[in-house]
C-alpha cells in the first residue's frame, strides 16, 4: 500500500488535507493522526470490516477494543447508553485525554469492541482530530498508531516507522502535547473505576465523583486466573526490542548502582533523574526531569530511541506515583513487564 505523508500545522490547517483524510476514513480506508495523547490509528467506527484492518495493521489482538473519538459529549448518544457521570466528567474534562467505558448500543460493531458488550468513547482537544471527526461525519475508532506491544508513538516519525505500507494516510501535526495515552474510567450512575491512568489523575476524578477504585491491575502483574478488567491489561505494552528493569531503593543507592552497571557496561541503557548528570552518564542514558507531566512529554520517544541503540538492557528510576506520576509509573511498569530490582 502507498502511504500519503502530510505534513499539517494545527494553528493553520489545510482543510484539503481534512477533505483527503475524510474521505479516506469514508471509503473505509485507515488515517493516522495526532492527538494530544498519542497518535492515533483512525477509521470508521461504524463499519465492521475496517475495525479488522485496524487489527492487522496494527498487530493487536482483535479481542483488544477500540477507542472511538467523538466531536462532543452529545455525540456519545448514538453509540452507548450514557448517564449523569458521564456528562459530569466530559463537561470537567473533554475535550481532552479521558475516555469513558459505557454500555454499547448496537450502532457499534463488536469487532471495534473486542466483542465486549461496552465502549471506550473519547472527545480529543487536538484541532486536526477534532477537524477529521468533524469531517468526516461519524466516530472514528482509533486505538495508538504503533506496532502492537511497541512504545505508542508521539511523533510522526515513529507512526512511519511502525505503520508506513499499512496505512492509507499519516498526517504529521508534531509531537504530542501530553504523550501518554488517555485516562480510561469505566462508569456507572455513582462510581468510577479506573483501568488506565493518565493525564487525568485520581485527584480530578475524585473532585468530579468521591467514589473512585484504582484497579489493582494498574500497578501489579495480573495473577493467574485474575480476569482482566480492560482487555488492554493481559498484553505485553509499551516495550522497547530489549528488556527493561525497574530500580528500587534509597535514591543515593540506586545511583551508585547505575555507576557500576556502565562501569562495567558504558553502552548500558539508564533512565536517571537531571540531578544525577554529573554523576551518570553515558552513550545510553536518558534523563528524567522531577515533574511527572516532563516525565510523560518524554517517555515513550526515550523508550523507542532504545531500539535503535547499542544498548542491550536499560535500568530505570521508580518515578514517584503522585498525578500524573501514576501514569508515567504504570507504563513504565509494563515496559519492564513488572521485573524490579531492589538494591
Ligand atoms: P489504545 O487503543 O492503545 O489507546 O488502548 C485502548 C485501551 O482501552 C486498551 O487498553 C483497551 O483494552 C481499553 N478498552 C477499550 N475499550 C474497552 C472496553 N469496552 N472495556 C474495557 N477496556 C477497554
Ligand atoms: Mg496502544
Amino acid at each position: 500500500m502507498n502511504t500519503i505523508i502530510t505534513k499539517l500545522d494545527p494553528e493553520n490547517i489545510d482543510t484539503a488535507v481534512i477533505e483527503k483524510a475524510a474521505e479516506i476514513i469514508g471509503m473505509g480506508g485507515l488515517v493516522a493522526f495526532p492527538t494530544e495523547t498519542v497518535y492515533g490509528l483512525g477509521a470508521d467506527a461504524e463499519r465492521a470490516d475496517v475495525a479488522e484492518k485496524i487489527y492487522k495493521a496494527k498487530g493487536r489482538p482483535s479481542d483488544n477494543p477500540l477507542i472511538i473519538h467523538i466531536a462532543k459529549a452529545e455525540d456519545a448518544e448514538k453509540y452507548a447508553y450514557t448517564n449523569e457521570l458521564y456528562y459530569k466528567l466530559t463537561n470537567a474534562f473533554s475535550p481532552g485525554p479521558l475516555t469513558v467505558i459505557l454500555p454499547k448500543k448496537d450502532t457499534v460493531p463488536d469487532t471495534v469492541t473486542g466483542g465486549l458488550d461496552t465502549v471506550a468513547i473519547r472527545i480529543p482537544s487536538n484541532k486536526i482530530a477534532r477537524a477529521l471527526i468533524e469531517r468526516a461525519g461519524v466516530a472514528i475508532a482509533a486505538p495508538s498508531a504503533n506496532t502492537s506491544g511497541k512504545p505508542s508513538p508521539t511523533e510522526a516519525s515513529h507512526v512511519i516507522e511502525d505503520l508506513s505500507g499499512k496505512a492509507d494516510m499519516i498526517i504529521d501535526g508534531g509531537a504530542s502535547e501530553i504523550g501518554l495515552e488517555s485516562t480510561v474510567v469505566k462508569v456507572d450512575e455513582s462510581s468510577i473505576l479506573l483501568l488506565r491512568p493518565g493525564a487525568v489523575d485520581v485527584e480530578m476524578l475524585r473532585a468530579v465523583c468521591e467514589n473512585v477504585t484504582v484497579s489493582s491491575a494498574i500497578l501489579e502483574k495480573l495473577k493467574a486466573g485474575q480476569k482482566a478488567e480492560s482487555p488492554g491489561m493481559m498484553y505485553k505494552h509499551y516495550a522497547p526490542d530489549i528488556p527493561v528493569y525497574l530500580v528500587e531503593g534509597d535514591e543515593s543507592k540506586v545511583v551508585e548502582f547505575f555507576r557500576q552497571k556502565l562501569e562495567n557496561n558504558p553502552k548500558t541503557g539508564i533512565l536517571c533523574y537531571i540531578d544525577s548528570r554529573d554523576t551518570v552518564f553515558g552513550e545510553n542514558v536518558k534523563y528524567l526531569d522531577r515533574s511527572p507531566i516532563k516525565q510523560a512529554n518524554v517517555l515513550f520517544a526515550y523508550l523507542r530511541d532504545y531500539n535503535s541503540s547499542t544498548a542491550s538492557e536499560v535500568y530505570s528510576v521508580i518515578p514517584d506515583s503522585d498525578g500524573v506520576g501514576l501514569a508515567v509509573l504504570n507504563r513504565l511498569m509494563r515496559a519492564a513487564g513488572f521485573q524490579i530490582i531492589k538494591v
